[in-house]
């Protein structure tokens, strides 16, 4: 089953339609077709006929549903809209906001886990902005230069002595 990166519970922002820039909890989550409830937006107006002698229909009022690619979920943690990363927690995979990395599913009370987790997060995009330097020719010739300058001068000094 194809996994949405919005879950039930999540407060998202809509990025677009007439209800651009306000925020909700989703309510239900459909990863089908990738459409999301979202609490008391995009309400949709039912007209309904008269079924049966003892029903009246009338006009309803029920929630429609967002394409999840018109939404981008809101951090619980530092309030900003963010997309949606990945990281281990207790073996498990569980989402982290992009912008504080912190996750979106472990629950404040799991807090020293999570302490641990965002370390090892931290430290591989650590590792990964090191291996990207280090690929970097550019970036390694730089020290060179430095390197050839100290022997200069050590050289003028030696001519002084
Ligand atoms: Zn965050």
């Amino acid at each position: 089953m194809n996994s949405l990166f919005v879950r039930k519970g999540d407060t998202v922002k809509m990025l677009s339609g007439k209800n651009k820039g306000k925020t909700g909890k989703v309510t239900m989550v459909n990863p089908e077709d990738s459409r999301i409830v979202v609490d008391g937006l995009n309400i949709i107006t039912k007209h309904r006929k008269p079924r049966s002698q003892t029903d009246r229909g009338g006009i309803r009022k029920v929630a429609g549903s967002v394409d999840a690619s018109n939404v981008q979920i809101v951090c619980p943690a530092c309030s900003k809209t963010t997309r949606v990363g990945h990281m281990e927690f207790e073996g498990k995979k569980v989402r982290m906001c992009k912008k504080c990395f912190k996750s979106l599913d472990v629950k404040a009370t799991d807090k020293k886990a999570l302490k641990k987790a965002k370390k090892e997060v931290a430290e591989s995009v650590e590792e990964a902005k090191e291996k990207k330097s280090a690929r970097k020719p550019k970036a390694a010739k730089p020290v060179e230069e430095t390197a050839k300058v100290e022997e200069t001068v050590k050289e003028d000094e030696a001519i002084q002595e």
